[in-house]
């Protein structure tokens, strides 16, 4: 645990999060300010910085994510289609600094994005 980290407090109890699914290797909980109808975040529970810092041991945590994230989706009604958006470093806008997930859905969505 990083003791600064925003979503390693969440992790940790310490911050409370509108949890919709815990493991032992992720968590999900819907973003305090949602971009669509659904907007969940996955993020793994241990500390990584961002995508940038996924590396070869980390198969089992990655299929964790996405199966997490198919799971929410289906949860959530998505049978629409839904978008999965993970942001690294300044240009891109990532705010917090541990990797997240961010599904969105609910609502069409435009390409390119913004
Ligand atoms: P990013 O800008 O890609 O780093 O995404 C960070 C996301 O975390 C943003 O969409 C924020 O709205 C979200 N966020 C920040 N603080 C919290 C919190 N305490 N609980 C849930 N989501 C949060």
């Amino acid at each position: 645990m990083h003791e600064r980290c925003l979503f390693c407090r969440i992790v940790a109890g310490e911050i409370p999060a509108d949890i919709i699914h815990e493991d032992d290797l992720v968590l999900a909980f819907r973003d305090i300010n949602p971009q669509a109808p659904t907007h969940v975040l996955v993020i793994p529970k241990h500390h990584i910085d961002s995508a940038a810092d996924i590396g070869p041991t980390d198969g089992d945590l990655l299929a964790r994510l996405w199966a997490t994230i198919a799971d929410v989706a289906d949860r959530e009604g998505l049978s629409r289609g839904w978008r999965v958006v993970t942001n690294v470093g300044r240009d891109a806008g990532q705010s917090v600094e541990h990797l997240h997930l961010h599904l969105l859905g609910g609502r069409p969505m435009a390409w390119p994005p913004g």
